[in-house]
């Protein structure tokens, strides 16, 4: 093991066979090249004797190896250890995926972690050969490689979008990473396929995923959810409108072979980075499916029935909660009505093939209680959480712990452990909750026999447990007792 935690041996076999899989999982430096490549590069392998791996792009950045322009290493999926470890690093950079760093320096980003930043470049130098502002560089050089391979922008557009401070900064970033001017960098476009020119405005990237991917349960999640007026599910597409940092965005998304196709049309280009990482978190794409599934069948004594499941994360934190709450112990049906009647009075209005944006938190406290309708204690509740948000007391980000987000989540009134489980696992992408009050998910787990107090053989995946779990109660509804699988999600909270 190397101070990274990286296994050499392991790390060397995935680069012999060009495994994509892990690809986005570590980088390749070649010392007699000067070059760093994702693992299935399809240059000729490199000896043994002149292969450093590394954790990140940033840390090859740091040796003062370049990025290979024929595998393009920063094109990959992210890595699914950041979802999967829990420790600070992992926190760290899902934060600077979202950008924190470029919205608020490092400062914001120790803050968000409640650490010094003495003490966060210490660790993230320690774990992942770089400190925060190499990491946000590599991410920002990322970010421009993209506008500059798939947009028409002008450079210094792109400087901006990006998060650069400079144009200067920018050339020197371009230059320093890829070893070619941007214009030359631009010249290669689109040989690899990655993604088409942009036009008016809008931008059409492919978000790549590791196979298997079980593309039914997500387009069953994704469609059976979609709420009228905040999202739509049409022609085996998703679009909605989102909040972005600098605005909002709107996004058209489907499953193809191999990659997710997103069309994105962005209020502010500098939303681009933080927007991309939302998608992919919303549709885990950064998952490990093999890794994954090979442990769960394991734990079953026998193969999976839908291999690539995967857990369905979040566009943003606020709505992910109030939403939940709105759909506690009543059908997805009855909640979409629920939710699109708040939508209607409450959503901001915004341009584009899907009306509003979900209310903010503000408008839900100061205004819920005129439009919910039900049992008035689930209405105060509702109301209660909004306005915890909107005072800043209840704080959701991907940058938190599960510990901390389950405990702030039970102590709202009406929220009890499917909440917090429910919305900590999409919230964090935490790969380990078991929905052990979930109705279906124990429907499902009674069907195949499986006791839900003897789970610890499937960690850390129980949350995929749990997907699989549900899918299978859901696909079985002769068993359901109340004949209503399908369309209930009955649960017992609080
Ligand atoms: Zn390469």
């Amino acid at each position: 093991m190397s101070a990274t935690g990286l296994d050499f041996e392991r790390c060397y076999r995935a680069v012999a066979t060009r495994d994509a899989r892990f690809d986005g999982q570590f980088f390749t430096a070649v010392r007699t090249t000067g070059i760093y490549c994702r693992p299935s590069c399809p240059a000729i392998t490199p000896k043994r004797t002149n292969v450093t791996f590394l954790p990140t792009a940033a840390a090859a950045q740091q040796c003062g190896f370049r990025a290979c322009r024929r595998c393009l290493p920063d094109a990959a999926p992210g890595s699914p250890l950041w979802n999967t470890r829990a420790d600070l690093a992992a926190r760290a950079m899902r934060l600077i995926a979202d950008g924190v760093v470029e919205r608020g320096g490092v400062p914001a980003l120790a803050d968000s972690l409640g650490y010094s930043q003495r003490q966060l470049t210490r660790v993230l130098t320690a774990e992942l050969g770089a400190g925060p502002l190499a990491l946000a560089r590599a991410h920002r050089a990322h970010t421009a490689r993209l506008l500059i391979q798939t947009t028409p922008l002008s450079m210094s557009d792109i400087a901006f979008a990006a998060g650069f401070a400079s144009i200067r900064q920018f050339n020197d970033t371009v230059r320093e990473v890829f070893a070619v001017s941007p214009t030359r960098l631009r010249e290669e476009v689109r040989r690899n396929g990655d993604a088409v020119p942009a036009t008016n405005g809008t931008l059409t990237l492919r978000l790549p995923y590791r196979d298997p991917l079980d593309r039914p349960w997500l387009e069953w999640f994704m469609s059976a959810h979609a709420t009228p007026g905040l999202e739509l599910w049409e022609d085996g597409a998703y679009s909605r409108s989102l909040r972005t940092p600098h605005g909002h965005a709107n996004v058209r998304m489907s499953v193809q072979p191999g990659h997710v196709r997103a069309t994105l049309s962005l209020h502010d280009m500098r939303d681009l980075a933080p927007t991309v990482a939302r998608l992919r978190h919303l549709l885990d794409l950064d998952a490990d499916p093999i890794g994954i599934d090979e442990a769960l069948a394991a734990g079953l004594r026998g193969p999976l029935p839908s291999p690539g499941i995967r857990v369905p994360g979040c566009l943003d934190g606020p709505e992910l909660l109030l939403r939940t709450m709105i759909g506690q112990q009543i059908s997805v049906a009855a909640a979409n009505t629920h939710t699109a009647r708040l939508v209607a009075a409450l959503g901001e209005p915004v341009p584009g093939p899907v009306p509003y944006l979900f209310p903010t938190a503000t408008a839900i406290a100061e205004r819920g209680a005129e439009v919910l309708t039900g049992p008035v204690r689930r209405t105060a509740a509702i109301v209660g959480a909004a306005r915890a948000l909107a005072s800043g007391d209840l704080i959701l980000h991907a940058g938190r712990t599960a510990a901390d987000v389950r405990r702030d989540l039970l102590a709202l009134d009406g929220v009890g452990p499917w909440t917090a489980d429910y919305v900590t696992m999409r919230l964090l992408a935490n790969p380990d909750i078991l929905l052990y009050t979930d109705l279906i998910v124990r429907r499902g787990a009674n069907l195949i026999g499986l006791d839900l107090t003897d789970t610890a053989r499937f960690a850390p995946w129980r949350s995929y447990l749990s997907m699989h779990l549900w899918k299978h109660a859901l696909s079985n509804p002769a068993a359901a007792p109340d004949g209503a699988a399908g369309a209930r999600k009955a649960r017992t909270t609080p």
